[in-house]
């Protein structure tokens, strides 16, 4: 087995608090001039490159800064068709209610298997340029049980994290007979789903005649559990409701939008900071021009946050995490060090990962390297497309 020691670091932030010689501060656990060693796609060892060992290999970076590989908890990549016009109304003062998904449904269940194959595999190339090395795909635009069943066999094609969302909408066909749709989520689709999925996942959201209601969140989330799979709920995303509260009354790993939230549901995120993580999704409010969320009342008041792209074809087709963070800085009241943090530690936390989102030896070796020397340039030169995940030389599987 060839080991690989990569130099030339100018800046590695490791996210590892108990790294030795390392800069604590804002806990990003920072090293000048560092090394790290891989091995096998792990880590081997993470150091000063003055005392790095002897490696088969030695790669240089180039002064370059090193960074742990984004984890993008949340998506929704398994997709075809096009609706900017949608996104081009919005931008002319439509209001978002969660009606389009159906035109994704159309042509999702209209695209072949290879399509769909090719239509992700592009989508996770394109996060790769941008520095993500792990992320979650969810289903939700098959809402039948072979149309789910194969979004997520292609799916874990690319991911190990896969999520059931059966529960995206109900499909007009059955609107006017809903607990027909949820009966069928928790029976024949469930069993045909959850063979391919990690996790199950619900959008909760009163506020849109087409998502679930409180009742029926519950019902689908209870069937998860008992299924195996781990719990994500969307939530709180067009106005006041109880999903954030159900999330944490379940123990779900991540509640996700949290745009409107009252302080009881951040007293409850604050309670359950070691069990479930909120999981802010700036480019969805940059895409359907809502207002965003406070982050910083989040972090003052010790809930853990993760922020991820939620990108899909309504809400936000960009699967760019620099984005993300560049939201995040600017209109969320995070710090860049913060902002970094949510979207390598927290969001590996919501994925119940501890092999991801730190560089530490043990861990794997998903590592992002920055056209820049230091990692406040992703902030400091928004827009600019310095991240890109560092190619180990073809083992990326996870
Ligand atoms: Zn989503």
């Amino acid at each position: 087995m060839t080991a690989t020691v990569f130099a030339g670091i100018s800046e590695l932030v490791t996210g590892d608090e108990l790294l030795e010689g390392a800069d604590h501060s804002e806990h990003l656990g920072r090293l000048r001039d560092a090394a790290v060693v891989v091995q096998n796609g792990f880590v081997e060892w993470v150091g000063p490159a003055a005392q790095a060992p002897p490696a088969d290999e030695h790669q240089d970076v180039g002064g370059r800064a090193v960074i742990p590989g984004f984890v993008d908890s949340h998506s929704h990549l398994v997709f075809a068709g096009d609706r900017s016009q949608e996104f081009a109304a919005r931008m002319s003062g439509i209001r978002y209610d969660g009606g389009g998904i159906v035109t994704s449904v159309d042509a999702t269940r209209a695209a072949s298997d290879d399509e769909l194959r090719a239509l992700v595999g592009a989508r996770v190339a394109e996060m790769r340029a941008q520095g993500t090395t792990t992320v979650e795909i969810k289903s939700g635009y098959g809402l039948n049980v072979q149309d789910e069943a194969r979004s997520l066999r292609i799916a874990a094609e690319f991911t190990s994290e896969t999520t059931f969302l059966g529960a995206h909408v109900v499909p007009p066909d059955f609107s006017d007979r809903r607990s027909e749709y949820v009966d069928l989520i928790i029976g024949e689709m469930l069993s045909a789903c959850a063979p391919h999925a990690r996790w199950i996942d619900v959008f909760c959201e009163p506020h849109s005649v087409h998502a679930f209601t409180e009742d029926e969140a519950r019902v689908v989330l209870s069937a998860g559990r008992d299924a195996g799979l781990g719990l994500r709920v969307h939530a709180n995303q067009l106005g006041h409701g109880p999903g954030v509260r159900l999330a944490v009354e379940m123990g779900a790993a991540s509640v996700d939008h949290c745009t409107y939230l009252s302080t009881d549901d951040v007293e409850q995120l604050a309670a359950a900071a070691d069990t479930t993580v909120a999981t802010l999704l700036p480019g969805v409010e940059f895409s359907t021009r809502s207002p965003y969320p406070d982050a910083r009342r989040l972090l003052d008041a010790g809930v853990t946050i993760a922020l991820a792209s939620d990108c899909n074809p309504g809400t936000c087709y960009s699967s760019s995490i620099p984005f993300v963070l560049a939201l995040a800085v600017r209109e969320m009241n995070l710090t860049p060090a913060e902002a970094l943090q949510a979207a390598t530690f927290g969001s590996a936390k919501s994925l119940w990962r501890k092999d991801i989102g730190v560089i530490r030896a043990g861990n794997r070796a998903d590592l992002t390297v920055l056209d820049a020397p230091s990692y406040l340039h992703l902030f400091y030169r928004a827009g600019v497309p310095i991240a890109s995940a560092l190619d180990l030389g073809g083992r990326h599987e996870r």
